[in-house]
């Protein structure tokens, strides 16, 4: 029986539905949301070969018409050149205002194809089909579609909601273990900005989630896409929600300065580049004096446990400490010239700080590097 979390968000709404086999039942899934019997279904060329014949059996199966456009897979495809030419051929197409344009694939799919749905004669409907466990988690939830730009990454973008989402467990079968790790990372933290039940259900199920038993898998979708679709959505106060967001970056603000200088070409994917600043969040929550230092082992544990990244000097690379602070000073949420950290009370107790001096970070990457 197929999970469902209903997601409300800027007076629309949609379901997640989890499971697994959803694409060969695409057409009963997706018929009561659709306004026509076209589609187009974006793909990368990996994830093509992988899983597009279920999802066009499953689609033709309920007299659906769908054409397809595939994209190369990675980070490479979030560009204006590939974003011009996805819609070049929608365009081709003859599409009309009610072909729903179908994502298929990894957050790089979802964001590239949702961006030229959101666009495509001022907004095509869009189905999300995530196919790997990080785009299940997190892109699922929120409606943030967008490219790259030489200035930085999801700087060209727009909120599109999806129609329906179907977050389809088996199609992780194929997902290579670091993928799968990178996507859990995002899991995690979920659990520590918010909710420690998720993350003691983490300590006791995490290990099945990584070995692929699919309902463990479903259930920690179901529990990470429950706790986005509450920070973000439309039933949260809106004076809380504002901070809610920013919590979703804890672990970021270092992950993505890790990123900066390793990303983007598979020395260090997302996910591990969030594993590694989950714990940097922790100790300089400890070292502020915030949090105890039994949270900061515990957090550790569980990450290392299962194989993922936590310290600096595990990542086989030299680091230079000011490098890191000069990118986290760059990164977009610095406000008021100073840099604005989520940090931690303890397990599930996140919240946003402007005042953690840059001496302690410099001291922190120093003595992890
Ligand atoms: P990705 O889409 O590049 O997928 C990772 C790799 O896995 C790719 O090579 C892909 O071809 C392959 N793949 C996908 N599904 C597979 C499967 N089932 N079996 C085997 N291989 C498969 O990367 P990602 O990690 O899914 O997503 C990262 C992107 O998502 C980034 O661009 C990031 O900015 C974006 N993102 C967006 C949001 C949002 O809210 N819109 C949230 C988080 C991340
Ligand atoms: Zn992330």
């Amino acid at each position: 029986q197929p999970r469902l979390v209903p997601v409300t968000l800027d007076r629309w709404q949609y379901d997640v539905t989890i499971g697994e086999d959803l694409l060969r039942h695409a057409a009963v899934l997706l018929s009561p949301v659709l306004p026509q019997k076209r589609v187009v279904v974006v793909t990368d060329s990996t994830v093509e070969s992988l899983h597009l014949p279920h999802l066009l059996q499953g689609l033709a199966e309920g007299g659906i018409e769908a054409r397809t456009i595939v994209v190369p897979p990675g980070e490479g495809s979030k560009t204006l050149a590939e974003y011009e030419r996805v819609t070049g051929i929608l365009l081709e197409m003859g599409v009309e205002r009610g072909t729903t344009v179908i994502a298929l694939g990894g957050g790089v799919v979802g964001d590239l194809a949702g961006f030229a749905a959101a666009t495509t004669m001022r907004g095509l409907p869009f189905v999300q089909i995530p196919t790997t466990l990080l785009a299940q988690v997190d892109s699922s939830v929120g409606g943030k579609t967008g490219i790259n730009t030489p200035f930085g990454k999801n700087l060209l973008g727009a909120f599109h909601q999806p129609l329906a989402v179907l977050a389809d467990t088996a199609t992780l079968a194929t997902l290579p273990r670091r993928e799968i790790r990178a996507g859990y990372a995002e899991i995690v933290k979920a659990g520590l900005i918010g909710d420690p039940t998720l993350f003691e259900w983490c300590e006791a199920n995490g290990q099945a989630v990584l070995d692929g038993d699919a309902d463990s898998q479903a259930e920690a979708v179901r529990r990470a896409c429950a706790f986005k679709a509450a920070v973000v959505g439309d039933d949260e106060r809106e004076e809380r929600k504002s901070d809610g967001r920013a919590l979703l970056n804890l672990g970021h603000t270092f992950g993505h300065a890790l990123e900066a200088e390793l990303g983007y070409d598979g020395r260090l994917l997302h996910g591990e580049a969030v594993s590694l600043g989950l714990r940097l969040a922790f100790v300089t929550s400890e070292r502020m004096g915030l949090c105890d230092g039994a949270d900061v082992a515990r957090v550790t544990a569980h990450l290392e446990r299962l194989g993922m990244p936590v310290h600096l000097r595990d990542l086989d690379q030299t680091f230079s400490a000011e490098r890191l602070l000069a990118h986290m000073q760059r990164d977009k949420k610095m406000r008021d010239g100073r840099l604005s950290f989520v940090l931690v009370r303890g397990i599930g107790q996140a919240f946003t700080c402007r005042d953690v001096p840059d001496s302690l970070v410099r001291e922190i990457l120093l003595a992890e590097g």
